[in-house]
């Protein structure tokens, strides 16, 4: 299939374009590079250098040497959730207008298939553990209202085609890990300007680019105190986003019992701690790595697990990197390549 993927410069795209390639499809990588990377689109992808909204009718319409589009990954995102109280337009902006922008030029140009990368901050805080699709969904943040309000657009667009699209969203939690290097290929990984997330500043702990780690609350009502977080290796997200476009070019009733638009849950299965996490990286990378319980962080709800018996049950996905050490020690593999680079 020849496959459109935005934002495939970044972390959870460029990792998404690698895998459609490595399965023999034709990828066009959508990317402005506000903060993706030009060189973590992978070789043999062909990147359109521009915002989503502004080159989605262009390509999706077959211009360049595109030709007919079977399907898109929609990955383009702003993703920084302390940024999107700080900066709600850039958000409203940067997720909803640029996305229904797309949903437009989808439909106009009557590309069949769409996987959208969404989040499970879209559920906010939890009232059950595991989260299923069913929760109530009341984001908690900026980012997680955009995210659903995007989910709310392409749910309607997909009803209102008659079949014509056909529309997975994806939800998950803590991304992590890194695609490993492979031959001529470099590994793929989360490479962010401004670092918020967890074990990527573990690692620039052992890195020596920072001096500890803090931990935000030890209070919280877990085993150990500290906050439980799914964390999914960014192969296994990759492959679901993979097995989405395969339902979706399939006979799916999956899909028409959804009314065109599936929403599946992806995780670990299992949720780690704060604590845990900090101890894998001391065991993959053999340094001390000094920790500081600092005062929780706003807005961080203490428990984030997703369910992920419906991605399994419709998509057949089965998580294969669900141990924390390999998954800290890929990152940790491409947080030194990426330091040598
Ligand atoms: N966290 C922490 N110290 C840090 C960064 C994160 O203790 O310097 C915790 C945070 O409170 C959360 C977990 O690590 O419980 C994962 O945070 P991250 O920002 O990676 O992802 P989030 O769960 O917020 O999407």
């Amino acid at each position: 299939m020849t496959l459109v993927i935005t934002g495939g410069a970044g972390y959870v795209g460029s990792v998404c374009a690698q895998h459609l390639l490595d399965a023999g499809h034709d990828v066009v990588v959508v990317d402005d590079l506000s903060t993706g990377h030009r060189d973590a689109v992978p070789s043999g992808a062909r990147l359109v250098e521009g915002d989503v909204a502004e080159v989605a009718d262009e390509v999706l319409g077959g211009g360049g040497d595109t030709g007919r589009v079977d399907g898109v990954i929609h990955c383009a995102a702003r993703s920084l959730v302390g940024e999107s109280a700080v900066d709600p337009a850039k958000y409203w902006h940067g997720n909803v207008v640029t996305t229904l922008a797309l949903l437009d030029a989808l439909r106009r140009h009557r590309v069949p298939r769409l996987v959208f990368s969404s989040t499970a901050a879209t559920y906010g805080e939890p009232e059950t553990s595991p989260i299923t699709e069913d929760a109530p969904t009341r984001p908690t943040n900026t980012y997680g209202a955009t995210k659903l309000a995007v989910d709310h657009a392409i749910g309607t667009h997909a009803a209102a085609s008659g079949g014509e699209l056909g529309a997975v969203s994806l939800r998950y939690f803590n991304v992590a890990g890194a695609h490993p290097a492979a031959g001529d290929a470099p590994a793929l990984g989360e490479r962010h300007t401004v670092e918020t997330h967890l074990i990527p500043l573990v690692l620039q702990v052992a890195l020596g680019q920072r001096d500890e780690i803090a931990v935000f609350g030890d209070d919280w009502p877990t085993a150990d105190g500290t906050c439980v977080r799914d964390y999914i290796h960014v192969d296994d997200l990759a492959e679901a986003h993979l097995l989405a476009l395969d339902l979706l070019a399939g006979d799916a009733p999956a899909i028409a019992e959804a009314g065109g638009h599936l929403v599946c849950n992806l995780g670990n299965g299992t949720g780690f701690s704060v604590l845990e996490v900090i101890e894998a990286c001391r065991r993959v990378t053999g340094h001390p790595i000094p920790a500081r319980v600092a005062p929780r962080r706003t807005g961080d709800p203490g428990v984030l697990v997703a369910s992920s018996a419906r991605a399994r049950e419709t998509l057949g996905w089965k998580p294969t990197h669900t141990d924390l050490d390999g998954i800290v020690a890929d990152a940790w593999d491409f947080a030194r390549s990426s330091r040598t680079a």
